[in-house]
């Protein structure tokens, strides 16, 4: 597994292994690794990418003021485990200084896709995220690059990106990777100890109730949020940010009838700002 410590190192492994006609595949990553990673690795390789790049970047271009950009968990060693265990060939570890050098001036915004939802709750991340991915893709000169649904208006912004920029990059989406009580795999679940890990099930418990009202018959968009919502509201040590209905493809806020819907979550449980999302009805 080789390993890319700059723009121009990471674009030499992309030409030479373009130019040996190799199919590359892109996973990018901030790092602290779970099984969701090592997930988008395999499914990369399994979209026929013979070599697989990982990148590990902790972007503070995404990151607000006050947000979590200094204690953003990081462990190199362990991620470099992971990353080999999965079948990665080459990982892009650029440092801060390569990716924004004094003078650096330049940032992507994709349009509606990136407002309300996370994009109303931390201003200014989904610039940071298009920005990042954009310099990615050029660095790492994919064929195919692998996003999760963990982060559903992140997939719905690189696919914008990707699609309105030109990139030629066939981008594809991964399931959530789940613990076993439910709760989605996060870097961030680290921040969670004791009675808050125990309260962070709420989220995933809200959403799956949401699936057996739509599996028994409802379709009625607002009621299938309403109990996604009950459930965390329910939770004493949750703070709800926000809980709302939108259309899979666009992201459009649905409300009434649908036949599918996507239900996105977003709520604080002590220290850490969680996500998580189902889509019923595709
Ligand atoms: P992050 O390191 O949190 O920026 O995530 C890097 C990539 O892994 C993104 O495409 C995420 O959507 C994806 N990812 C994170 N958690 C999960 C999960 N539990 N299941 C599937 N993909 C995930």
């Amino acid at each position: 597994m080789e390993l890319l410590r700059t723009p121009e190192a990471m674009r030499a492994w992309a030409d030479g292994r373009r130019a040996g006609g190799v199919r590359i595949g892109l996973v990018p990553t901030m790092g602290y690794l779970h099984e969701g990673h090592a997930s988008l690795v395999r499914i990369a390789a399994a979209r026929g990418c013979g070599k697989v790049v990982a990148s590990i970047f902790v972007n503070p271009a995404q990151f607000g003021p006050g947000e979590d950009y200094e204690k953003y968990p990081r462990d190199e060693a362990r991620d470099l485990a992971t990353l080999r265990a999965a079948g990665t060939s080459a990982v892009y570890l650029p440092g801060v200084a390569d990716m924004y050098p004094d003078g650096y001036q330049t940032y992507v915004e994709v349009g509606d896709v990136s407002q309300g939802l996370c994009g109303a709750a931390r201003p200014g991340h989904f610039r940071g995220v298009a920005t990042v991915v954009a310099k990615l893709f050029l660095a790492a000169k994919p064929h195919v690059a692998v996003f999760g649904e963990k982060d559903y208006q992140q997939l719905a912004v690189i696919r914008a990106l990707a699609r309105d920029l030109d990139f030629g990059i066939e981008i594809v989406g991964a399931p959530i990777v789940r613990e076993e009580d439910g709760l989605a795999m996060s870097s961030r679940n680290a921040y969670l100890k004791g009675d808050d890990r125990i309260a962070a099930r709420c989220l995933s418990r809200g959403l799956f109730r949401a699936k057996a009202l739509f599996d028994g018959g409802e379709r009625d968009a607002g009621k299938l949020v309403a109990a996604a919502r009950k459930e965390i509201k329910a939770e004493p040590r949750a703070a709800l940010n926000y809980a709302e209905g939108r259309d899979p493809v666009t992201l459009a806020p649905l409300s009434g009838e649908v036949a599918a819907v996507t239900i996105l979550v977003a709520a604080r449980v002590g220290p850490a700002r969680l996500i998580d999302n189902v889509t019923l009805g595709t």
